[in-house]
């Protein structure tokens, strides 16, 4: 099966806004693939469908073989916003644990997994913190790591590093290639404005255009550097 695939994909707002028109797109295991393009060219509309969150109003679209929301409720899509969302009055370790707690998983378990997904992302000194103890990028490692927890196939990023100042970005840019890396069945979606960060972080670029959003060009990187 594809990881995910669209074919003739669109989306028409209620108020006829074209945000979607005919996305063709085929993703595979492993692939790190980046939106890019203008905002306003429908990048988060692609990614709501994907996560079931926002129904297409034209052609297909299959997650994991399977429609979006059911991918979702299999915990194979995980989303990680630029604001990172975490609750306020809840600890890191409780923060990144809540996907799991949401699906019943016994505390023992969650512990363990939260823990270790937040020394994927270097955090593990800090699973006892709030998250208002935590610098910017600190709060971003966080919310990946409560993106890696349930152990998605598929983990769907918006702008996920355009909040952050310049070095704290570059260096989260190294750390999500490395966790990405260590897993060659991960497969991560990336929406940028940013075409540097595209072709640094990406093995394939979808170029979008703006309204009606439609994939312009692909493009492969063929060596992911450095
Ligand atoms: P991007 O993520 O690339 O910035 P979006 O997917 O958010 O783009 O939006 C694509 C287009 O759809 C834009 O013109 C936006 O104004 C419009 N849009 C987004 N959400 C809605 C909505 N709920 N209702 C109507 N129009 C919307
Ligand atoms: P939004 O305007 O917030 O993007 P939509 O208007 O696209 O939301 O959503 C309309 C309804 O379609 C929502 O209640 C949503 O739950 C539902 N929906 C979500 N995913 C799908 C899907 N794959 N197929 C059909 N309907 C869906």
């Amino acid at each position: 099966i594809e990881w995910v695939r669209m074919e003739r994909l669109s989306k028409v707002y209620p108020n006829g806004t074209v945000a979607v028109q005919d996305v063709n797109l085929t993703i595979r295991e492993g692939e790190f693939l980046c939106f890019v393009g203008p905002s306003g060219c429908g990048k988060s509309t692609i990614f709501k469908m994907i996560t079931g969150l926002s129904g297409p109003t034209g052609g297909t679209l299959e997650v994991m073989g399977t429609s979006p929301k059911q991918a979702r409720k299999q915990s194979d899509t995980a989303f990680v916003f630029q604001d990172h969302t975490l609750l306020p009055w809840s600890s890191v370790l409780d923060n990144v644990s809540l996907p799991l707690a949401l699906r019943g998983v016994p505390r023992k378990e969650r512990k363990a997994e939260a823990e270790r997904a937040l020394e994927l992302v270097g955090l593990k000194d800090y699973a006892k913190a709030m998250p208002r103890q935590l610098s910017g990028g600190m709060k971003m490692r966080a919310s990946i790591a409560r993106a890696l927890v349930s152990k998605p196939k598929l983990l769907l990023m918006d702008e996920p590093f355009g909040a952050l100042d310049e070095i704290t970005r570059q260096t989260l840019q190294l750390e999500l290639l490395d966790i990405w890396r260590q897993d060659p069945k991960m497969t991560v979606l990336f929406v940028t404005h940013n075409v540097f960060e595209a072709v640094f972080l990406s093995t394939r670029v979808a170029v979008m255009t703006p309204r009606p959003g439609k994939v312009a060009a692909l493009v492969d990187v063929p060596v992911p550097f450095p």
